[in-house]
């Protein structure tokens, strides 16, 4: 039903759209809620990875996450925004962030440094904190050298009636490979902080450690929370079919042929005349380029899916517009090219796109530009249908 919904949505198109299939994510989200351990952070940071953070979120939550997850706090705003009531956790701001907004509208914020702490503290009202140590990326996260002082300034900022501590967080930074003797170390680390945070007389309910990769690999890493934001979207880190889990990528991009033009053998074709023809064709030309997220990286590698057939991107992929080489058989301008999609009926799929640009889905799914419509595949396509 949803492959064929997405088949048909894609033979005609007027403009470039980007369609969230969100049965997918509500698919992929159960697989989660039942895998992890404890319960289920939808992180829906970064518009919700490209797929529209607050319709995610509603998904997720009517699926078996019971948390919400973003970085900043403008970001957690919106979901309040939106009606979205849920418990909410923002991790990833500067010491000046609007913290009274925060506590206004019950919004937990991670707090990496003493400095965050005085913030959060001194702003009226009682935030509710989740402590974040580093567990070894040297990146976010307070470094363990001064865990042990923030544990007991934040324990004289609860008995204060500052803060209230609900939670300490860890991130691991090699969770994709599970052989990585980081992640013994990072879990060692993070249960030491536990402990530290215990003995300055904290009693964090939510211990959280665990994104998408260690959710699907490392259940020791769970503890009572997982923060999933790549699995809701499908994107397992090559950890699924072997574990038992196959989750389903929910993005399809699709665009018009604006023009097509017959052309002879050896013409050159866009910037640099990097392509030219080896036979007379049919060039497309479809209007999406680097600013609406095809990496200009995967030019002379890139396919798109044109009446059901693979088809090269050809020549440079420009900002606003690449050329797709129809073969001699050609297509019709007004016809609609898939750029990528679940993979179900033969099209590229995001992994595709970012094997030919080196780099990961994540990239190519929260790349995608401001200019390409957004639609979720539910109510209007499905019912055009029936
Ligand atoms: C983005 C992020 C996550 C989610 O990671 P996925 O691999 O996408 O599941 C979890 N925790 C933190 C701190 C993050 O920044």
């Amino acid at each position: 039903m949803t492959g064929l919904a997405v088949q048909s949505h894609a033979a005609t198109s007027t403009r470039p759209r980007l369609t969230v299939d969100l049965a997918s994510v509500a698919r992929n989200t159960r697989l989660f809620a039942e895998r992890a351990a404890g319960t289920v952070m939808a992180v829906v940071k970064a518009d919700g990875y490209g797929y529209g953070a607050s319709d995610v979120a509603r998904t997720a939550l009517a699926h078996g996450a019971t948390w919400l997850g973003v970085t900043r706090l403008d970001e957690a705003l919106v979901l309040r925004d939106a009606g979205l009531v849920a418990p909410l956790l923002s991790w990833l701001n500067p010491v000046d962030a609007d913290y009274a907004s925060a506590i206004a509208r019950d919004v937990d914020v991670a707090v990496p440094s003493l400095e965050h702490l005085s913030a959060v503290a001194a702003t009226p009202g009682r935030a509710r904190v989740h402590l974040h140590v580093d567990v070894g990326m040297a990146r976010d996260g307070a470094p363990p050298a001064v865990w042990g002082r923030l544990c007991r300034a934040a324990r004289l900022a609860e008995l204060r009636g500052e803060v209230k501590v609900v939670g300490v967080m860890g991130h691991l930074g090699c969770a994709d490979d599970p052989t990585d003797e980081c992640n013994a170390i990072g879990r060692t680390r993070f249960s030491w902080a536990v402990d530290v945070a215990h003995a300055a007389g904290l009693r964090p309910r939510e211990r959280h450690l665990a994104a998408t990769a260690a959710t699907l690999a490392d259940p020791r890493a769970h503890h009572t929370l997982s923060r999933v934001g790549a699995g809701l979207y499908g994107i397992d880190y090559g950890l699924g079919p072997e574990r038992g889990v196959l989750l389903r990528p929910a993005l399809t991009l699709t665009a018009p042929l604006v023009q097509v033009r017959r052309v002879q053998v050896g013409t050159a074709v866009g910037y640099g005349h990097a392509h030219r023809t080896d036979r007379a064709t049919h060039l497309g030309l479809v209007p999406l380029g680097y600013a609406d997220g095809l990496p200009r990286a995967a030019s002379g590698r890139a396919e798109v899916l044109v009446r059901g057939r693979r088809r090269p991107v050809v020549g440079r992929i420009s900002m606003d517009q690449v050329v797709v080489d129809l073969g001699p058989e050609g297509a019709d301008a007004g016809e609609a090219v898939t750029v990528f999609g679940p993979g179900t009926c033969g099209e590229p799929t995001v992994a595709d796109w970012a094997a030919w640009s080196g780099t990961i889905e994540h990239e190519i799914i929260t790349g995608i530009g401001a200019r390409v419509e957004r639609g979720t595949l539910a109510g209007t396509h499905l019912r055009s249908l029936a």
